[in-house]
């Protein structure tokens, strides 16, 4: 896949040559190509920004080094184009999951007041945001997208059962998770995690994630379709017979 992203700030894009995407980066799974937006400055001071039109609070990326910006993209790279704004739809699983299968992607990370308007209504496919939050600058943004999206891709992560077993790939959060020692600060691993006994512990876990779901994310348990036993499960989970 290839990932484009116009940028004020390349090097925070370093971040991403860590651990297992950085593996990816480095086999080719994932190619990141970066554009410096201020190789389009429009004059000597580096200037890439303008006050708003009509007045205002902060600075506008202006539409024309964003536009030569994207031009230096051959166009065969150039996928669908994502502005990251906290305007833009939520960021989720599937999201994640759907932007995973294309070939390309380019994103346009913001800054200040964000990037001026005709730019995004000429230019840009689609608007992501990774949360009810205003971050300073859309780079954070950014790493939190390709970061997401890369675990979807075949191969990044080299056990897939792990992705899906992850929290939200079947609709669930993850129940918690235990490792040594036995015992730790006087509190012991749950039994049946010891037991040897699979299809228990499978169960176990299994209970766990409705259990968690339904404590932190009730409103999930709607897009998913449960057995007999998650409802039963549930309804006593409500009925508060165990909490
Ligand atoms: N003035 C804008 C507004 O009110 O919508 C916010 C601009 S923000 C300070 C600067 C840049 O940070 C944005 O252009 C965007 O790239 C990025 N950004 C901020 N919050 C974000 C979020 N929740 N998701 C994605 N990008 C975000």
């Amino acid at each position: 896949m290839n990932i484009n992203i116009i940028t004020l700030f390349p090097e925070i894009f370093e971040a991403l040559d860590y651990g297992l995407l950085g593996q990816a980066i480095e086999r080719e799974d994932i190619k990141i190509n970066i554009f410096n937006l201020r190789e389009h400055q429009i004059n000597k001071h580096g200037q890439v920004d303008d006050k708003p039109y009509g007045g205002g609070q902060g600075m506008v990326l202006m539409a024309e080094p964003l536009e030569k910006s994207l031009n230096d993209i051959p166009t065969n790279s150039l996928g669908r184009v994502i502005n990251l704004s906290p305007q833009g739809s939520l960021l989720n699983h599937q999201k994640a999951n759907e932007l995973s299968s294309l070939s390309a992607i380019t994103i346009i990370s913001g800054r200040y007041e964000g990037i001026d308007e005709r730019f995004i209504s000429q230019y840009v496919d689609e608007e992501i945001s990774i949360g009810d939050f205003v971050l300073s600058g859309g780079e954070f943004a950014a790493l939190s997208l390709i970061d997401s999206l890369s675990r979807f891709i075949p191969g990044v992560i080299g056990n897939k059962k792990s992705v899906d077993q992850d929290s939200l790939s079947q609709g669930f959060l993850k129940g918690p998770v235990f490792t040594r020692p036995e015992n730790f600060n006087s509190e012991s691993v749950p039994e049946v995690l010891l037991s040897g006994d699979h299809k228990k512990i499978q169960e176990w876990k299994d209970d766990q994630a409705l259990i968690r779901t339904f404590k932190r994310r009730p409103e999930l348990l709607k897009s998913v379709k449960l057995t007999k036993k998650q409802k039963k499960l549930l309804e006593d989970l409500a009925s508060k017979r165990i909490l």
